[in-house]
């Protein structure tokens, strides 16, 4: 019988919360699975059985955040260490292995260290392609001794995606453009166990139909790495044309982050976010200098504004965004918001009292209620069809 084997990584630390982790990740694995899979957890591992298909479940488990190793073993009975022998002369294996002996069960009458090389010559004396290498072998055979006469055998381990479970650590705002770096900064926030809401600032006529649908793509793109949250989208046209008719153009960009941060707080509040997250990179652009960053960390008062790519390169940010599939979709050529309203030259260094006197220009609060009023959540076609979370604007 063939059975999967999951491990789990940091969840082993968490003391008194190991319980609300474990109970959180079986949850999202459970989701993530057709309906007729089983999972449990024993002991140390989580077990997945009930399948006809491994490669499926496989994929659907390396998307859980949580799991650090995913192995697909047969499941044997044995009575006596030779059952275990004999079952191996039936495994394949060519090129350079070692053979790895957990013994969860004490009472197995052979030390693991004893029993890996008489297992390991098993395998050679019926695999002529094979060669005994422990520094660094092309495949493990892994031989899990467990109670009650079961052992599980694999030759294959698949990494998982490590972190911790999404719904651990509370829930996030995520402002999120079309381009490449905010979706990674939203899967980043996920890998840390923060369920994600999306904010998109849409600029309708200047953005069409089509750029908003890019953006639903990349939200359920993200969303399948077991994300529960919500689009908003949020009408700037009225803001975006109000700063350039009014203020210095040098400011626009300034001026439209922090009109970003108001309303991404203003919604994250209504929604129970603990933070706000944003794809910023330091001087990856005119505006992302260090000044033009942090003037719109003034403007956020509940909530902090965190950046986890702040200090990657955008090949780094370009390879994770390949790994988990947005990438493709973030590079489709639609306008956003902000080159629709962007000057040639905005200004590299803005200065908080010059930004604060172009914003006096302005009804602030007034400009963000209007454009609160008119927030639009979308529903994002979830793995996790059967979620709980009740939108809210
Ligand atoms: P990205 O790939 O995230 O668009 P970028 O290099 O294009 O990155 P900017 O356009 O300068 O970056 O935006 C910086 C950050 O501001 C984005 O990562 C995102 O968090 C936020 N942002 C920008 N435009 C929008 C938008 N239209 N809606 C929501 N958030 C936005
Ligand atoms: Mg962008």
């Amino acid at each position: 019988m063939s059975i999967i084997v999951c491990s789990y990584g940091e969840i082993h630390l968490k003391g008194a919360n190991r319980g609300f982790f474990l109970r959180t990740l079986m949850q999202n694995i459970r989701r993530s699975l057709p309906q007729n899979v089983r999972a449990e957890v024993k002991d140390t591992r989580i077990l997945v059985t009930n399948f006809t298909e491994s490669q499926p479940v496989v994929a659907a488990l390396k998307k859980v955040f949580g799991l650090t190793h995913i192995r697909v073993c047969d499941s044997i009975n044995y009575t006596t260490p030779t059952d275990i022998l004999n079952y191996l002369t039936t495994v394949k294996v060519s090129g350079t292995f070692k053979v790895v002996v957990n013994r969860a069960d004490k009472n197995f009458p052979v030390k693991s260290p004893i029993f890996a090389p008489q297992c390991g010559d098993v395998i050679l004396k019926h695999n002529s392609s094979a060669k005994v290498d422990v520094q660094n072998p092309e495949t493990i055979v892994q031989i899990e001794i467990r109670q009650n006469g079961i052992a599980f055998i694999s030759t294959g381990c698949e990494r998982g995606l490590g972190g911790l479970p999404v719904g651990v650590s509370g829930r996030a705002v995520c402002l999120i453009s079309g381009g490449i770096d905010s979706p990674v900064a939203a899967f980043l926030a996920m890998k840390r166990g923060l369920v994600v809401d999306f904010v998109h600032f849409s600029t309708p006529p200047y953005t069409s139909e089509l750029a908003l649908q890019k953006v639903v793509s990349l939200c359920e793109k993200v969303n399948s790495y077991g994300n529960t949250g919500n689009l908003y989208v949020v009408p700037f046209t009225e803001i975006g044309s109000q700063i350039q008719k009014k203020c210095h153009d040098q400011y626009t960009i300034t001026l439209m982050r922090r009109f970003m941060v108001a309303l991404a707080e203003k919604i994250g509040v209504a929604n129970g976010a603990d933070c706000i997250f944003t794809g910023e990179n330091l001087a990856q652009v005119a505006s992302q200098t260090i000044q033009g960053i942090t003037s719109n960390n003034f403007v956020a008062k509940r909530l902090p504004i965190l950046r986890p790519l702040i200090c990657f390169d955008k090949n780094e940010i370009i390879d994770v965004a390949k790994q988990i599939g947005t990438y493709q979709i973030s590079i489709l050529p639609y306008e956003d918001c902000c080159t629709v309203f962007v000057p040639t030259h905005p200004t590299i260094k803005p200065n908080l009292n010059t930004v604060l006197e172009e914003e006096k220009k302005l009804d602030f609060d007034t400009l963000v209620e209007n454009c609160y009023n008119n927030v639009i959540c979308k529903r994002l076609q979830n793995i996790f069809a059967e979620s709980s979370n009740k939108p809210q604007k």
